[in-house]
């Protein structure tokens, strides 16, 4: 067998980054994307030059790193300049996982931990079986609150992801977080028995 791909996303506060981390423990090799989505913007990092060139000089600080708020602040409200950050950033973060990939053994079981994974085309023909995380939007806020947001942030960043039905269509598992830590590890039991059987290519029919 070659290496598996699972995809995991899941909305801001769901868990997925805990997912990640009960199935690292159970043999999984973790590929953190959005730190990939830093990494790359960084002065040596594969798409820096071309977010420079894009949007000029205004965006690096004094310290030759990207400014990220005065980024952000062009970002978040132009959704045209969004899609050009993220034209300069997707293909960088794809070729980043692609050279993880190529050093790992086979028969290795990888998860792109993967905030936009619904919302964006990244990963998209690298993961081939996808795992969503999902908890209900009380508990959500109220994990995100105790991170340090305000409510309104809250659910403004909740506002701007995509529908737990968005993500349910794309799903080939769901895994709830609507209890404690510990039936989620229950949950994430179940979960790794079914992405290991995915992964297991069937036997040939007997003749
Ligand atoms: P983000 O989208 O912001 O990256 P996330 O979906 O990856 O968030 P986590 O970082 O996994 O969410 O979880 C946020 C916090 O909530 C962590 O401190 C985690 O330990 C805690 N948490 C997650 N699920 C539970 C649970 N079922 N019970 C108690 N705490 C939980």
């Amino acid at each position: 067998m070659a290496v598996f791909v699972v995809g995991l996303t899941g909305g801001i506060g769901s868990g997925k980054t805990t997912v990640a981390s009960m199935l690292a423990t159970r043999g999984a090799h973790i590929i953190d994307c959005d730190g990939l989505g830093r990494l790359v913007a960084e002065p040596h990092g594969r798409a820096y030059g071309a977010i420079v060139a894009h949007f000029g000089h205004g965006i690096v600080g004094a310290d030759g790193r990207l400014d990220r708020p005065a980024l952000a602040g062009i970002v978040f409200s132009d959704p045209d300049a969004l899609g050009a950050l993220n034209a300069m950033t997707h293909p960088a973060i794809d070729a980043e996982i692609l050279e993880r990939l190529r050093t790992l053994p086979d028969d290795s079981i990888v998860v792109l931990d993967m905030a936009v994974l619904t919302e964006s085309q990244l990963g998209a023909g690298i993961y081939q079986y996808v795992v969503v995380v999902e908890a209900d939007p009380v508990g959500r806020i109220d994990r995100i609150i105790r991170r340090g947001l305000t409510e309104a942030d809250a659910r403004a960043r909740m506002a701007s992801q995509a529908t737990d039905d968005q993500r349910r269509t794309i799903a080939d598992l769901i895994v709830p977080n609507t209890g404690a830590l510990d039936e989620l590890e229950r949950a994430v039991d179940i979960a790794w028995i079914a992405i290991r059987r995915a992964a297991t290519p069937a036997a040939p029919a007997p003749d």
